[in-house]
């Protein structure tokens, strides 16, 4: 089955041009960012400029650090709902686009902070818009929304149908900005999305050509945009990429790959890119045997063999620079076992398979 609800508007003046459907989704909108780069990148005025020309009324909501929390949710829904705004838009990298999404749910369905994850309650939403601005999540072509619940300092998404934007303005002109350091790890993000589209046990033929084309684009122009940050074309390469691969998870789901990178982030602060990066060939290695002709057609599609493909990211030099204890690792085998991803691996993941990932950063 091919789903996909989020009318999707790519490249120049994506914004702009989305001004049609904005018009048809009410009055006041919720804006959605984080503290600093949604202004510096441009999307932040071009969303305003088109919101003010169409007399559609906005609050703002600043206030999304990376790894949005749950009381960040709380925070944001109650805004929503005391100022009756009709609709959200998330302007930014995965982070204010996931809050977007866990405010419009948990605004519509009155949910509280202990409720936000509970799918089971969400019987409606307010339209979400997602303006991404880093090239990696691919959050605006899915019905995720990754968040922390820092009581229990443990990292997790939810998914529903609900979740899913009703429109994504992606104009890859707002990533010029982004540090050389963003620009790798959401790339890395996007790249491990795509790869589970092939390990997922969701995985589906369809899917393939988006697959292929998502890991070569990355492939052939990473590291060019990494030597030449301001040249659009390769921007234009990771942004496509970026979009392929969360419509890739968006069917697939994402796998044990994410789900040994939440607990990185949540401990040692690693971004979520490079969290799925430094294990993502022992993770290849893992899933090998079970996918082998999926993951040899993808290597033939660039070109090469599997060891090169581990050369070209060694190149990348992604390393945790955390230590890892043998206690973190006792405590998080049941988290990593416990998450909802593990129902998506097309094998049996054990203990043991755990503490070797998280074992080989040490
Ligand atoms: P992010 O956490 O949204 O942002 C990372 C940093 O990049 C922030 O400091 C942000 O600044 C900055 N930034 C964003 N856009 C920029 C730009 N154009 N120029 C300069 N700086 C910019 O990063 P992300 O990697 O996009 O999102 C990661 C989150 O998404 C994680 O929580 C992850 O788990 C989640 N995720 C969700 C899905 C999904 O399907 N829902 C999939 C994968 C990952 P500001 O704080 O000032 O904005
Ligand atoms: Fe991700």
């Amino acid at each position: 089955m091919h789903y996909l609800p989020t009318r999707i508007i790519y490249g120049d003046k994506a914004v702009r041009n989305g001004f049609v459907y904005l018009n048809t989704l009410g009055k006041k909108a919720l804006l959605v960012t984080g503290k600093n780069s949604a202004r510096k990148c441009g999307a932040f005025d071009d969303v305003v400029n088109v919101l003010s020309g169409l007399k559609i009324e906005y609050v703002l909501f600043d206030c999304v650090c990376e790894n949005p929390n749950l009381e960040t949710v709380i925070q944001g829904a109650a805004i929503f709902k005391q100022n009756q705004c009709d609709f959200v838009i998330g302007i930014g990298g995965g982070s204010p686009i996931d809050a977007a999404k866990a405010i419009a749910l948990t605004a519509a369905n009155n949910l509280d902070i202990d409720h936000i994850y509970d799918t089971a309650s969400f019987k409606k939403s307010y339209p979400i818009v997602a303006v991404p601005t880093t090239s990696g999540t691919g959050t605006e072509a899915t019905q995720y929304s990754v968040l922390t619940d820092t009581a229990l300092n443990k990292k997790a998404g939810f998914g529903h149908d609900l979740a899913f934007p009703a429109l994504a303005l992606v104009d890859p002109a707002y990533t010029l900005s982004l540090h050389r350091s963003v620009t790798l790890n959401t790339a890395i993000d996007a790249l491990s999305h795509l790869l589970e589209g092939l390990y997922s046990n969701k995985r589906m033929p369809l899917l393939y050509p988006i697959i292929h084309r998502g890991v070569a684009l990355i492939y052939q122009n990473l590291s060019l945009a990494l030597d030449n940050l301001s040249e659009a074309k390769y921007r234009d390469a990771l942004s496509q990429a970026s979009l392929y691969g969360g419509i890739t998870i968006s069917h697939t789901s994402t796998t044990l790959q994410h789900s040994i990178g939440y607990p990185l982030t949540t401990a040692f602060n690693v971004p979520h890119g490079l969290a799925n990066g430094i294990v993502m060939k022992q993770m290849l290695d893992l899933y090998y045997p079970y996918v082998k002709q999926e993951l040899d057609d993808l290597f033939a599609y660039l070109g090469i063999d599997k060891n090169s493909f581990f050369a070209w990211l060694d190149s990348f030099e992604m390393r945790f620079e955390g230590a890892l204890s043998q206690e973190f690792i006792d405590e998080k085998i049941p988290e990593v076992l416990a998450s909802r991803n593990m129902a998506n691996n097309p094998f049996s993941v054990s203990d043991k398979d755990i503490r070797s990932l998280f074992s080989s950063l040490i």
